[in-house]
């Protein structure tokens, strides 16, 4: 262990059930290693069905008296995580830097702030979790939302706070359910250090954490006969076996999927910002963003004029340590991520693409074991190509040409997913245009990322579905009971 991983880490984490950190049932470790330069940061344990049992067991006893608590105690808890968070942006940041390889920029600027923020927002919820009133002359008619009890939720790497503790776990309890976690893998460690400093808000119970592998635990968690909901956010192979699983007991379930998003350039768009929002698709979070703008239309009238922009600012982005301030672009998370990438940059040459800059696997002096990528330009790329079809997820955008508005918004619209987007115009009335035929779950204009508390994030198609970060999350996390209270009147029959 490097002395940064010995400040911010244990050596060794157990999974966090009932209140307590507890060896897995195996005893069999996983091992995390520092995207960066190889070395390791800690253990965590390799979870199985029987650690997945006894969490949801606890769980389930918690949701006994969780579900019956004051909404304000529930707000209460959830704002002090959202401060606690904020108080220590500095330590939780450079703890996802070391384990996914994310910049300090990346994760100081945007998973802390973001995740206290949303766990705020979520705060902000438990007494707007509503029903309605309906009054007739012999009755009251009333809609109650009930928690739905055990919820699952199953997270990726890439934003591993943000996903779990703001994404899933803040509308789960701000709904009075309980809540069991099985985080990715690779990159656990800030969310597991999150719960050691939280266990004290919380009843035991009510949040538990089983970690290791998805196949070994995943299917336990799913099937339990006591979990009613699963919450998942990865890829869409996993997300068939957990719409499987979750078959067993018909329980209700999130997709949040992966993306392969269309950002639109006019030819009269301002061609700086453009380009500006075109590298930070490329390079934010190392690309490994499922709302990425990968594909990048842009207006044959400014085509080579955009794309030598692009070139100029990709090609001076900072590459390194990711620990330090100045570096724009990091190490991919992991080797599984890393030879993936790499796959596709030799596709990208087969299937015709021009390398405008990058193409290959970078060297950092001094990290010579970090698992780094040059960031890369495809131009004259066909939409219909695998590299502008598939989710790459790395510093990867692919330059199409185009000259028609409903051109364009075909080749957007020809894709499985459909999760983000982007229109760059200064033509207010075709920007709407524009936002309104794209099938997909976000469009920014003028913009690329910008992420507020109570905005949705979810998909169109194979994106995946339900929403994510916003008041109608409730919904996901809520069950409606109708209770008609017979009132003095005689009854009026049917009707
Ligand atoms: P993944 O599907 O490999 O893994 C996601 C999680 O599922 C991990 O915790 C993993 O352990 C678990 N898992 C794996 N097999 C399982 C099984 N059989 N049963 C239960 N759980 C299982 O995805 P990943 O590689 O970690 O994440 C990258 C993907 O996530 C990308 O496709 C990306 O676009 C997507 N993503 C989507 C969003 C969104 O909001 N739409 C956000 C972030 C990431």
């Amino acid at each position: 262990m490097t002395e940064l991983a010995r400040k911010y880490f244990q050596p060794e984490y157990g999974h966090f059930i009932d209140g307590e950190w507890v060896k897995g049932a195996s005893g069999e470790t996983i091992e995390l290693l520092n995207p960066s330069n190889g070395e390791r940061l800690s253990l965590i344990q390799a979870g199985n069905a029987a650690d997945a049992t006894r969490a949801v067991e606890a769980a389930a006893r918690a949701f006994k008296t969780w579900s019956r608590t004051h909404p304000m105690q529930r707000a209460g808890i959830l704002r002090e995580m959202a401060r606690r968070l904020q108080a220590r942006v500095a330590d939780y940041a450079m703890m996802e830097t070391l384990d996914n390889g994310k910049p300090i920029r990346d994760s100081q600027n945007f998973d802390i702030p973001a995740t206290a923020a949303t766990l705020a927002f979520f705060a902000d919820t438990p007494l707007m979790v509503r029903g309605h009133t309906s009054v007739f002359p012999d009755s009251l008619s009333l809609t109650l939302r009930e928690p739905l009890g055990v919820c699952v939720g199953i997270t990726p790497w890439n934003i591993p706070l943000y996903a779990a503790v703001a994404l899933k776990m803040g509308p789960a309890l701000a709904a009075g359910n309980t809540f069991v976690l099985k985080p990715a893998e690779t990159t656990c460690l800030a969310v597991l250090e999150f719960f050691k400093e939280c266990a004290d808000l919380l009843p035991p119970g009510v949040v538990n954490i089983v970690t290791g592998y998805g196949s070994a635990v995943g299917e336990a968690l799913v099937t339990h006969p006591a979990v009613r909901k699963v919450a998942f956010t990865g890829s869409k192979p996993t997300a068939r076996k957990i719409m499987q699983y979750a078959s067993t007991n018909i329980i209700p379930q999130t997709m949040e999927l992966g993306g392969k998003s269309a950002n639109i350039v006019c030819e009269d768009a301002d061609i700086d910002a453009a380009v500006e929002g075109a590298v930070m698709s490329t390079v934010f979070n190392k690309g490994e963003v499922c709302i990425a703008g990968t594909r990048t239309f842009v207006h044959k009238k400014i085509y080579d004029e955009f794309v030598e922009r692009f070139k100029c600012v990709l090609s001076g982005v900072v590459q390194g340590d990711p620990t330090q301030m100045a570096t724009q672009l990091g190490p991919q998370a992991s080797r599984i991520q890393y030879d993936k990438v790499c796959s596709y940059l030799a596709l990208g040459a087969s299937e015709g693409a021009r390398v405008v800059t990058g193409g290959k696997a970078a060297t950092v002096a001094g990290l010579e074991k970090g698992l780094f990528i040059e960031p890369t330009i495809f131009a004259d790329v066909r939409n219909d190509t695998r590299i502008a079809q598939e989710e790459i997820f790395g510093p990867v955008t692919c330059v199409l040409p185009w000259s028609d508005d409903q051109e364009v918004l075909d080749m957007a619209n020809a894709s499985p997913y459909g999760l983000g987007g982007g229109v760059w115009t200064n033509n207010l009335e075709r920007a709407q245009n524009f936002a309104r035929s794209m099938d997909t779950g976000t469009v920014w204009v003028n913009r690329y990322y910008n992420f507020v508390p109570g905005q949705p994030l979810g998909g169109f198609k194979q994106s995946g579905f339900g929403r994510e970060g916003c008041y109608e999350s409730l919904d996901h996390y809520t069950q409606l009971k109708a209770v008609v209270i017979a009132g003095r009147a005689a009854p009026m029959g049917l009707y």
